[in-house]
């Protein structure tokens, strides 16, 4: 029998046969200046636990809806701060996704932790649980930048969360730095770098600072920094630790993304390939075929609405071929392997007749070097990748 998703009568979903879930818990210690992700901060107890049980509720909800036998390829809990919850939280939740999605042997399962939260009996519920991944929030490894950066921890705290990791035996580990600091020159940039690598995380992601509107670091009002660096230093400082991260065996994956012996993030990279995924939380963002629902970013509603019927608030949007297959480009090509390009002319020319779009961009972006093609797969070149952003704008209808 043919079930179809709720709320709707557009989709069958029994053709979903392998899948990657994320869990939001938006909940931190404090926020962070530059942060646009939808966190609350200074959240007690109690409503922690009526989270994880809606949360609970939305997961049995939803996954009831899809087919028994999918295959879950990864788990990522990310935030927010899930490293914030007690233990007693933790051992709840992981419990619960066990129970609801039965992680297999061969299942990513990362958790996203901040140093000043996460310990070693934390740790040791992941690992007991299934956790394979662990992905430490530490940002740099310079006090003086993480007090630009508006951080609550300190480096002390970066490398008692190490070798705690290393002692809970998670030898899959990722290192999040934020690259790209104002007032940060590249001799105390190359330093940090120096400290990552000497640590050896599996996965070293590297992020450029960047400032939504409205959003402002301390630094920049009290000692008149520029708020963020120049397009050219920027280039450099991504350069530079492209060129670090390369000479010590991390080989890039990702425009933001190196790896240590391919020990490449599987959720991250099923994102980028296209791949069906189940965003549950306050804020979540699914996507299952041509079907994206984004959990509406309020808490108290969400609740609200799953005390009331098992869902939750959220708005859906039914993607058209044409925004489908660009999607598929643009997040393709944030990968070193590139994408094979034979779904653009199917599915463009499925829902928009023959036409030259793409084609007639990407021939002049590889005309611009940003662009190489060999057969039927593209890539971004080194160039195009540090302009990633300005393609990407390109190819987009
Ligand atoms: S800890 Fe992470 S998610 Fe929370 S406010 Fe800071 S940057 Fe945002």
């Amino acid at each position: 029998m043919m079930r179809w998703q709720s709320g709707t009568r557009r989709r069958p979903v029994d053709q979903v046969n392998s899948l990657g879930v994320y869990l939001h818990i938006p909940f931190c210690d404090a926020k962070c200046p530059y942060c646009a992700f939808y966190s609350l901060s200074g959240i007690a107890d109690e409503y922690i636990d009526a989270y994880i049980e809606a949360l609970t509720r939305e997961s049995r909800h939803r996954r009831a809806l899809l087919p028994a036998g999918m295959r879950l390829t990864s788990i990522y809990m990310g935030g927010g701060t899930p490293s914030l919850l007690s233990v007693r939280q933790l051992e709840r939740l992981c419990a619960m996704v066990c129970d609801v999605f039965r992680p297999a042997g061969d299942t990513e399962w990362s958790v996203e932790c901040n140093p000043g939260s996460i310990d070693r009996e934390k740790l040791a519920v992941l690992k007991a649980s299934g956790v394979n991944r662990v992905s430490l929030g530490a940002q740099s490894l310079d006090d003086d930048i993480l007090r630009i950066l508006g951080r609550r921890h300190r480096v002390a705290a970066v490398l008692r969360a190490v070798e705690d990791i290393q002692a809970a035996d998670i030898t899959n580990w990722n290192m999040d730095l934020i690259a790209c600091v104002p007032g940060v020159g590249e001799r105390r940039w190359r330093k940090v770098l120096q400290q990552a690598i000497a640590l050896q995380p599996a996965h070293l992601s590297v992020y450029a600072l960047t400032l939504d509107e409205g959003r402002c670091l301390p630094v920049v009002t009290t000692r008149r920094t520029p708020a963020t660096l120049d397009d050219a230093r920027q280039l450099r400082m991504l350069r530079l630790t492209h060129d670090r991260l390369h000479a010590h065996g991390y080989r890039r994956y990702e425009i933001s993304n190196y790896a240590l012996h391919d020990r490449r993030c599987r959720h991250h990279l099923d994102c980028w390939s296209g791949m069906d995924y189940l965003g549950l939380g306050a804020g979540a963002v699914s996507r299952v075929g041509a079907l994206r629902r984004q959990n509406v970013p309020d808490v108290e509603a969400y609740l609200a609405a799953l005390r009331r019927n098992g869902d939750a608030p959220h708005a859906d949007e039914w993607l058209t071929l044409q925004i489908r297959a660009a999607e598929r480009l643009v997040f393709g090509l944030r990968l070193i392997e590139g994408v094979a390009i034979d779904f653009l002319q199917r599915d463009y020319a499925l829902s928009a007749g023959p036409c030259d779009w793409p084609q007639s961009t990407l021939r002049e972006l590889q005309q611009q070097g940003m662009i190489w093609r060999k057969g039927r797969r593209i890539g971004l070149t080194l160039r195009g990748f540090e302009l990633a952003d300005a393609v990407a704008l390109e190819l987009w209808p």
